[in-house]
């Protein structure tokens, strides 16, 4: 739990206003000097309640809530104002304003909370700034400074363990098994740069949880399937490693942090990849394509129903068999570019895609073919590549990903257990 919270002691400050040399009433700015009172005048004293914030804190209730308090004393507060921002990479920046409804007073004490299960989740370790603006009758008004706070998952107590601009959270298991999750990632950023050039510009967040159920906890509206999501936006990973499965869990946070790096590299205002190469980049930097997909793959080429590049470059299929394919080719993609085309090609494209350029466009001026043409030279090579080795008839249960994107806003890489529902 982290608390920031701002405590002043009570100070009230009386000033006795003598004969018609005062200060304006209700703007107590500056010290007054009392000037001596005509002995001709009525003297009249007016006790002036300077507007003072007594404390100021946000408490999260992860999830879903983020508690906001304030407490503060004047001359008749009347209008208080909570304003707070997320920390993401966004073009704009957003503010968000709340009036606060209260009974005006003196004296004041004021809660807000922000239900995410109206507006959308923050991931576990986002950071959220927060100030207060209060005003009394007599016109007087404070703003308070900003203060941080991270929403994170305290429902756990984490170890922390950083290397490289990469920090994994975790709090099951032991050190050595952070340790490999960490090598995992460092050789995922080492093989990534080998056949892309990209790399990770700014530090990110690895939030290690025990299984999927403790990860879907961390969900406001779960998914069955959730076993790990990139919020690309925060810089943040959250995932579901059982110590058990330390193998699954490398390959997934290569998957994930392959995506990270990739935003970084490609984030602009303008377009997002075309999500075959998103998908494809981050497949192929896991390791070599897994049997289920190879199977999905050939079994695609031997029915002559392989999905068009064009098609490829929106979002994939929610349907199971479709998705497969979508990845499948994907990974296919991106071997066909970086094993005929070479590093520095992939990383220019990358660096196309970064300054907001359409698919075809890009793919022309690195490649000189546009998707269509992608397609027919890909084609060509994915059949010389598998179809001298045979179908396989059937699927094995398989782990599959489903990119999609939430209302939030959240790139999600949703990563279904397996076919067979054994979560894993
Ligand atoms: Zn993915």
């Amino acid at each position: 739990m982290k608390k920031a919270g701002i405590f002043i002691s009570i100070v009230l400050l009386f000033l006795t206003l003598l004969s018609s040399a005062c200060l304006p009433s209700g703007t107590p700015k500056g010290p007054a000097v009392p000037e001596p009172a005509s002995p001709s005048e009525p003297v009249t004293p007016v006790a002036v309640r300077q507007l003072i914030i007594l404390e100021s804190s946000a408490e999260p209730a992860f999830p879903a809530l983020l508690n906001f308090k304030l407490r503060a004393a004047g001359d008749n507060i009347t209008d208080i104002r909570l304003h707070y921002t997320v920390d993401r990479e966004a073009f704009a920046r957003v503010t968000s304003e709340v009036y606060v409804d209260f009974t005006p007073g003196t004296s004041v004490d004021v809660k807000w909370t922000w239900d995410m299960r109206r507006t959308g989740g923050l991931p576990t370790g986002a950071g959220v700034k927060y100030w207060w603006t209060v005003k009394d009758s007599s016109g007087a008004n404070v703003e308070t400074a900003p203060a941080s706070i991270s929403f994170d998952d305290n429902r756990y107590v984490w170890q922390s363990l950083t290397e490289n601009k990469v920090t994994i959270y975790w709090y099951s298991g032991e050190q050595s098994f952070a340790g490999e999750l960490m090598s995992a990632a460092q050789q995922t950023l080492v093989r990534l740069a080998q056949t892309t050039g990209a790399y990770l510009k700014t530090p990110v967040k690895i939030y290690v949880y025990a299984n999927t159920q403790d990860l879907r906890g961390a969900m406001i509206f779960p998914q069955e399937w959730t076993g790990g999501t990139a919020f690309t936006e925060f810089g943040i990973i959250t995932i579901g490693i059982d110590t058990n499965n330390l193998n699954w869990g490398k390959g997934a946070l290569a998957h994930e942090l392959t995506h990270l790096v990739v935003h970084q590299m490609t984030h602009n205002p303008y377009i997002d990849l075309p999500t075959w190469l998103d998908e494809g980049l981050a497949m192929y930097n896991e390791g070599a394509l897994g049997a289920s997909f190879v199977s999905t793959l050939k079994m695609a080429l031997a029915d002559n129903s392989l999905i068009s590049v064009r098609s490829l470059a929106s979002p994939f299929s929610a349907n199971t068999n479709q998705a497969l394919l979508s990845y499948a080719q994907s990974y296919s993609l991106l071997e066909f570019l970086v094993t005929t085309y070479g590093q520095s090609k992939m990383l220019e494209l990358l660096t196309v895609f970064s300054q907001g350029s359409a698919y075809d466009s890009a793919l022309e001026k690195v490649y000189g073919f546009d998707m269509d043409g992608l397609n027919t030279l890909w084609r060509e090579y994915v059949v010389k590549r598998y179809r001298a080795a045979g179908t396989t008839a059937a699927l094995p249960p398989a782990f599959i990903r489903v990119a999609s994107e939430m209302a939030a806003g959240f790139v999600l890489d949703l990563r279904l257990a397996s076919l067979s529902g054994s979560g894993r």
